[in-house]
């Protein structure tokens, strides 16, 4: 008899992925853990009944939330991944020869270790990189404590529910403002405005009250279903959002880090955001 995983994101909408083989369940300390494996998207990971990523389509995300803000930046040695469990981010900002040291405060020991143990190919060894350093803990708490400071923070959290909510509020977005250093930037997973708008509009105030360019930028993830995923995109310096094309082909073309979704014109043409998008933002 066929088995399916039905994701219950949205009480009106509801994708189904074949479960050909369940990898690993485990109701961890802070959530409902499943990893199996689907003929067209591989290996799956799902947290509290929500399509985490897939090994089939995981690559717009990571290489979207990482080469958009390290490629701007030019020069990031300290970055900070808030969430990113199953590695792929991590993966990526490795890529980047100039970043020096990256920590990752992820809330669920129990995500790191067994997407590690069954989705061998999102870490892809960034786990065992000398750069990287792991802290277990609140990323809301670690933000609002933490004396280190940093140039690039990813936030790759889950949806706003469950330990993820705080990943949303105007304090933890100030509190990484603090951990910032001069021109740094934060970028945010932030829904797919067109099934979660909302969260466009709340991330737009809330980041508003702490930095002076806030923008979004757009890919589309065909898991995250519901068209264009938004990614929050916060800073000091308006600059950056609008480096030129030839310094971000200048830049990406000497890190030499082959990607299967992003380059630099599609890092500047993600920016420009359609109408529905533009009038979530007020
Ligand atoms: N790509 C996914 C998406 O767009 O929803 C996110 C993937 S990643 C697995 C999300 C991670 O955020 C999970 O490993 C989860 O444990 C972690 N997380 C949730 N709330 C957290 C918190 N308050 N502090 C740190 N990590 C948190």
């Amino acid at each position: 008899m066929t088995e399916w995983f039905t994701e219950t994101l949205h009480p009106w909408l509801a994708q189904r992925l074949r479960l050909d083989r369940v990898l690993y369940r485990e109701k961890t300390e802070h959530q409902d853990l499943i990893i199996f494996e689907n003929e067209k998207f591989g290996r799956v990971l799902t947290l509290d009944g929500v399509v985490q990523t897939t090994e089939g389509d995981e690559f717009v995300y990571h290489e979207m939330l990482t080469h958009v803000p390290l490629t701007a930046h030019g020069d990031a040695k300290r970055v900070l991944i808030i969430g990113g469990g199953d590695g792929g981010m991590a993966r990526e900002v490795l890529k980047h020869p100039e970043v020096e040291h990256l920590t990752m405060v992820e809330i669920d020991r129990s995500v790191v270790d067994m997407s590690a143990e069954h989705l061998p190919s999102l870490s892809a060894g960034a786990f065992d990189d000398a750069r990287f350093n792991l802290v277990i803990t609140d990323g809301a708490a670690y933000v609002a404590e933490t004396d280190d400071r940093f140039d690039v923070i990813i936030v790759d959290s889950t949806d706003p529910i469950g330990p993820g909510e705080v990943l949303f509020t105007a304090e933890f977005y100030a509190d990484c403002k603090r951990c910032l250093t001069e021109g740094g930037i934060v970028v945010t997973q932030n829904g797919v405005p067109f099934v979660q708008g909302t969260e466009v509009t709340n991330s737009w105030h809330r980041l508003g009250k702490s930095f002076a360019d806030v923008w979004f930028f757009v890919a589309p993830v065909p898991t995250y279903q519901g068209g264009f995923m938004a990614f929050g995109w916060a800073t000091d310096d308006k600059a950056k959002r609008s480096t030129d094309l030839s310094v971000l082909e200048e830049r990406f073309e000497r890190a030499g880090i082959r990607t299967r979704y992003y380059t630099p014109a599609v890092h500047q043409g993600s920016f420009a955001l359609p109408r529905f998008i533009l009038d979530l933002l007020k």
